[in-house]
C-alpha cells in the first residue's frame, strides 16, 4: 500500500499548500515507493517561521540541557531501529548491514554532539590587563538550511542537524526527492524524544521548487548542502548571493593507492569495500585504484576475484535512483576499455528486476578517460599503475576534487609524505579509521566548511567577542 507522507513544521505533520504529492520509487524492485509532499515555497515559508520562532527559546537553554535532549533523541532513534531500517530500506534498497550501519551511526552523531558541546562550545575569557573584561562566546545562527542528497539519507541530514542542534539553532531540512521518508520518522522521532516544536523540520519537493526557496530564504542563517558539484556551485549564488555562509559537500572522487610493499591483503580488501560499500555511492569512495606497477596485475586479480564473489541484494544493493542507474551505464557503454569484470546490469534473477549493476572493474583506464576523472558514485573501480611516489602523486592530485584519499604502504614514512602532499581533506594511511571524530570535508573543487569532529560545532555557530570596561 503506498503511503502518502506530509511536511514536517512545527512539531506536526502539514499538508503540502500545493496539495500535490510526489511518487517515490524502491529501487531494488522498481515498485512504487511512498509518496511525499510536493513542497514549495509556501510549505518552505511555513518551515522556516516556524523555526525562526524557536530558535530564540532552543539558543537560550544550556548546552548540557540540548545535549540531553539530543542523548534522547538518540534513544528513540535506536529504540525504532526496525521501522527506520525499513523505511529507507524502501527508498534505497540498501543490504542490511549498511541500513544498521545508518541508524547506529545517526544515534552515535547525536550522542557526540551531546556531549562536546558541553565540553567545547564555550568562548574564552582574553585577558587585557585590569579594568576590562573581555570574552567571546559561540552564537548559534538561528536557523540552519539543510539540503541533503540521497546515498545515505539518515546520515547526511543527522551529521549536519546534531551539530547545529547542539550549538542552539533551528533546522530546516530538505532532503532528497527519492529519499525522504527516513529523514521525516526522524523528525517525527525528536518530537517524540522531546525537542521543542519548531526546533526541526522537514519540507518534502523537488530541488528547484523547495530547496531553492530554502537556500534564498532571508531568513535562513546558514545553509548545509550535500549534492552534486554543479547544484552546489548552482546554490552558492542563490544564498543570498554569496553572502549567506554555506557548507558544501559536493561529489567527486577519490583515489587508493597501494604501493608494492604495502599489506596486500589489507589493501584488497579495501578496494572491494570501496565497490561494494553503498554500491560505491559514497562522496568519499576510493575509486580510483592506483597501484605501483609490480603489483598492479596482482592487485587487480586479486580484486576482479573478490568483486565476483559479491551477492546483489547481500553484498551490496542498487543504485538508488533511475537517473544514477542510467548516468552509471552511460559510463559503461563509453569505456575506453573492456571491464575485466562486471560492466553492465544483471540480466535475469530477481536483481534484474531492481536497478543492479555488477561489480565493475576497468584495468589500466588511461588517466584522461571520462571514467577515470570524474566520480561514477557506483560499484565501479577504475584502475591505473605507476611506477613510484611522484609519480602516485601526480596521479592522485590530478583532479578537480580533494575529499579523500587511501595511501597503503609497507614504509609508514612514505605513507606519510604521501599524505602531507594529497591534496585531499582526509587520508587514511594503512586503514587508519576515519570516523565521527575526525573532520571530513575538501579540498579544491570538492567544497568548503568541515563535517563530523569538533570542526562540524564550530560550522554552526559565529563567534562574538565582548569587551567591556570595568572603569
Ligand atoms: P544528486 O545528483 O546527488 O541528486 P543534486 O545536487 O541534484 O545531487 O541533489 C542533492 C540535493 O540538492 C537534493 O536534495 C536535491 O533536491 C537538491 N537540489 C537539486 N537542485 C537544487 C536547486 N536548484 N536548488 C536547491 N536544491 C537543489
Amino acid at each position: 500500500m503506498v503511503i502518502r507522507h506530509d511536511h514536517w513544521i512545527d512539531g506536526r505533520a502539514t499538508p503540502p499548500d500545493g496539495q500535490a504529492w510526489l511518487a517515490t520509487l524502491d529501487p531494488s524492485t522498481r515498485r512504487p515507493g511512498d509518496e511525499i509532499a510536493a513542497g514549495g515555497p509556501a510549505d518552505v515559508s511555513k518551515a522556516v517561521a516556524a523555526a525562526d520562532r524557536a530558535a530564540r527559546a532552543w539558543a537560550g537553554r544550556s548546552p548540557a540541557d540540548r545535549g540531553a535532549v539530543l542523548h534522547r533523541i538518540a534513544d528513540v532513534v535506536e529504540a525504532d531501529a526496525q521501522a527506520l531500517m525499513e523505511a529507507e530500506r524502501s527508498c534505497t534498497g540498501k543490504v542490511p548491514a549498511q541500513l544498521r550501519l545508518e541508524v547506529e551511526m545517526s544515534a552515535a552523531y547525536f550522542r557526540y554532539y551531546a556531549e562536546v558541546v558541553r565540553a567545547a562550545g564555550q568562548g574564552q575569557v582574553i585577558e587585557q590587563g585590569s579594568g576590562v573584561h573581555t570574552y567571546t562566546r559561540h552564537e548559534p545562527y538561528g536557523v540552519v538550511g539543510v539540503i541533503t542528497p540521497w546515498n545515505l539519507p539518515l546520515n547526511q541530514a543527522v551529521r549536519t542537524l546534531a551539530p547545529a542542534l547542539a550549538m542552539g539553532n533551528s533546522v530546516v531540512v530538505k532532503p532528497s526527492e527519492y529519499t525522504s521518508v527516513p529523514t521525516l520518522r526522524l523528525a517525527w522521532l525528536a518530537s517524540q524524544a522531546g525537542t521543542p516544536d519548531g526546533v526541526l523540520n522537514v519540507v518534502t519537493g523537488t530541488g528547484p521548487q523547495a530547496g531553492e526557496a530554502l537556500a534564498a530564504d532571508p531568513r535562513v542563517g546558514r545553509l548545509a548542502f550535500t549534492g552534486s558539484v554543479a547544484t552546489g556551485r548552482y546554490l552558492s549564488g542563490v544564498t543570498g548571493g554569496g553572502l549567506t555562509p554555506i557548507t558544501l559537500e559536493l561529489g567527486g572522487r577519490s583515489s587508493l593507492i597501494v604501493f608494492a610493499g604495502a599489506d596486500l591483503d589489507r589493501a584488497v580488501a579495501a578496494a572491494v569495500t570501496a565497490l561494494a560499500e553503498n554500491s560505491g555511492q559514497v562522496c568519499s569512495a576510493t575509486a580510483r585504484l592506483l597501484v605501483e606497477e609490480r603489483v598492479h596485475d596482482e592487485v587487480v586479480d586479486r580484486v576482479v576475484a573478490a568483486a565476483e564473489k559479491l551477492q546483489p541484494a547481500t553484498d551490496f544493493g542498487p543504485l538508488i535512483t533511475q537517473e544514477q542507474y542510467q548516468k552509471v551505464l552511460g559510463f559503461f557503454a563509453d569505456a575506453p576499455v573492456p571491464p575485466a569484470t562486471g560492466g553492465g546490469p544483471f540480466q535475469r534473477g530477481p536483481a534484474a528486476r531492481g536497478l543492479y549493476v555488477r561489480p565493475t572493474v576497468y584495468a589500466r583506464v588511461p588517466h584522461d578517460a571520462r571514467i577515470a576523472r570524474e566520480g561514477v558514485f557506483g560499484p565501479v573501480l577504475v584502475t591505473s599503475s605507476f611506477s613510484d611516489e611522484a609519480e602516485a602523486l601526480a596521479m592522485a592530485n590530478d583532479t578537480e576534487y580533494g575529499l579523500t584519499a587511501a595511501v597503503w604502504s609497507g614504509d609508514l614514512a612514505q605513507g606519510l609524505r604521501i599524505a602531507e602532499r594529497i591534496e585531499a581533506g582526509q587520508v587514511s594511511v594503512n586503514g587508519g579509521p576515519l570516523t565521527i571524530e575526525t573532520p571530513f570535508g575538501g579540498y579544491k573543487h570538492r567544497g568548503h566548511g568541515r563535517e563530523k569532529g569538533l570542526a562540524a560545532l564550530y560550522e554552526y555557530a559565529q563567534l562574538k567577542t565582548v569587551s567591556a570596561s570595568l572603569r
